[in-house]
């Protein structure tokens, strides 16, 4: 299976699907550690997102990511929307020109993306961020040799990033105001994050 526009566009079809569904768990999330508005945010800028894809015509996978990084960018705000906006704009970068995407484009692309999220944030491992579920899923996606297994494989790596961070005290964004407090608390960006890669597993399925 390659990554064409198609499964691109079911991805975030797929993404969004998911945010939706689990919108009230990222408000719950974000609540105990932070403000309270990563669900909503989040939701509101896949619904624009999926509005923007079905009135305009997108040529290609890093059309469509570039389309919802703008997107994110200019309706989610916070400390995801920018966040969000850069990863999946640095993806769009290291995916254009190509119709249809092999696996050492896409892992590379995807590295490239988690720097750039890392750059913009200044988040190490260990933080308590979104980057604790990126950072594992992309060395996943790195030492595979299939496509779908392994967007499988960092879909799975992501999701023990996620559950992760519970234990850890945050060192970075709103949650880090509350010191030790933020401790036991599973963190709303990381989730969100699981359900990103655990969307593109399912929708570039062989
Ligand atoms: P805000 O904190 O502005 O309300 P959101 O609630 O939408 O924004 O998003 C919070 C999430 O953003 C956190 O759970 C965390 O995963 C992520 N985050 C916050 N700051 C950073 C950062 N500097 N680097 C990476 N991720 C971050
Ligand atoms: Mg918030």
């Amino acid at each position: 299976m390659a990554i064409d526009r198609d499964a691109t566009l079911r991805w975030i079809e797929l993404f969004a699907a998911q945010i939706e569904l689990h919108r009230e768990q990222l408000v719950q999330l974000d609540a105990a550690i932070g403000d309270g508005d990563h669900g909503t945010n989040m939701n509101r800028g896949m619904q624009r997102s999926l509005e923007k894809l079905r009135a305009t015509e997108q040529a290609d996978p890093s059309a469509v990511l570039k389309t919802v990084a703008m997107t994110l960018i200019s309706t989610v705000g916070g400390a995801a929307g920018p966040l969000y906006g850069t990863l999946l704009l640095a993806l769009a970068s290291g995916l254009a020109g190509h119709a249809e995407v092999d696996l050492p484009t896409y892992a590379a692309a995807w590295r490239a993306s988690v720097d750039g999220v890392q750059a913009r944030g200044g988040a190490q491992l260990g933080d308590k961020t979104m980057v604790d579920a990126l950072v594992p899923a992309v060395d996943a996606l790195e030492q595979a040799t299939d496509l779908s297994a392994g967007l499988q494989a960092a879909a799975a790596a992501a999701e023990q990033g996620m559950l992760a961070t519970t234990p850890l005290e945050a060192r970075k964004g709103r949650a880090s105001y509350l010191g030790e407090r933020s401790v036991g608390h599973q963190d709303p960006g990381a989730t969100s994050t699981y359900y990103l890669l655990e969307s593109a597993a399912e929708a570039f399925a062989s």
